[in-house]
């Protein structure tokens, strides 16, 4: 079978970009990911594999939140959440609360073959241990002055980063949220892979939705990352609802309208990427912007300038 690779990745959503600058960054950033990861899809590597490989590149641009660069939760640490889910076998891998480790999707794509697939902070550390994994300091400046920052404002803010150039007022430092990626590869198969540093300034032990098939999840028929307050997806369940509606026979389009309508109707913050097997690459948002770009087998598009708070989704069928 050969079928059209197609491909969707995110660098988050949130709060307008601040500059033209910024977002020429945050396109030249996801412009090059799509590039390399697309065509590694038509070299026919599988999409599980291209996804664990973006998910990487996009860990190591340290103007996303996600590897390097993630942000500090409230304790000043910082602790990663990632997860793989390969839907042609439709299993969910995915470590949650990982620190001093590079590329946390590593740690998810190892899982995958294991018994047991999803591991929570000290079984993570444990496992990078065992699998002699070098140890890696996440943090880079900015993120430790907005923390900083945030002590001395007494916490008061709930998220951290989503729109944070806005006070650091440096262009080239400006950074959005979690990372995400969605491939179809040449045999119709489909992989989706998520990470994030957090939401930011979170209390100890909170967990993200993107280590849950909330924020990631994947079958034989569709697959999507989400992005925004893990608590707003998990409460709509958004990953895993927009790709069983596709199951259940809805197009991609309509699952993703009816799922966005349905957050921006309980006020949610979040939004997400996504591809079916029919080729088809949609996107959504209830925030006002979702740094996504993607390949649609011909030409290279993104969301960057997308801030039309009335549409919610948009697609290439
Ligand atoms: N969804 C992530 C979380 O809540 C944050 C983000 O997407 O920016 O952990």
């Amino acid at each position: 079978m050969s079928v059209q690779p197609k491909l969707i990745i995110h660098g988050g959503a949130g709060g307008h970009l601040q500059s033209e600058e910024g977002e020429i960054i945050v396109r030249q950033a996801l412009h090059s990911v799509v590039e390399k990861i697309y065509s590694m899809l038509l070299d026919d590597v599988s999409a599980k594999e291209a996804v664990v490989k973006g998910c990487q590149l996009l860990e190591d641009k340290t103007i996303f939140n996600a590897g390097t660069g993630s942000v500090l939760q409230s304790d000043g640490q910082i602790r990663m959440s990632a997860s793989l889910m390969d839907g042609s076998k439709q299993r969910f891998s995915g470590v949650i609360n990982v620190s001093r480790v590079k590329h946390p999707i590593e740690l998810a794509q190892f899982l995958q073959s294991e018994e047991d697939r999803v591991l929570s902070d000290n079984g993570a550390a444990e496992l990078l241990r065992e699998l002699n994994v070098p140890i890696y300091d996440p943090l880079i400046d900015i993120r430790l002055k907005e923390w900083m920052q945030e002590r001395y404002d007494h916490f008061h803010k709930q998220m951290a980063g989503v729109i944070a150039e806005q006070e650091l007022t440096l262009p080239h430092e400006a950074r959005k949220g979690t990372i995400g990626v969605v491939a179809l590869d040449c045999h119709g198969k489909i992989a989706a892979g998520t990470s994030t540093g957090g939401k930011g300034l979170e209390r100890i032990g909170r967990v993200s939705d993107s280590a849950m098939p909330a924020g990631n999840y994947a079958n034989d028929d569709a697959g999507v990352s989400c992005t925004g307050v893990g608590e707003d997806i998990m409460d709509e369940c958004l990953a895993a609802k927009v790709v069983i509606r596709v199951t259940d026979g809805s197009t991609l389009k309509k699952a993703m309208t009816r799922s966005m309508q349905e957050s921006q109707s309980r006020n949610r913050d979040l939004g997400a990427i996504a591809i079916a097997q029919s080729g088809a690459i949609a996107w959504g948002k209830t925030s006002e912007v979702l740094l996504a770009a993607y390949h649609d087998g011909s030409q290279i598009g993104d969301t960057l300038s997308w801030t039309d708070r009335q549409e919610l989704m948009g697609c290439c069928e």
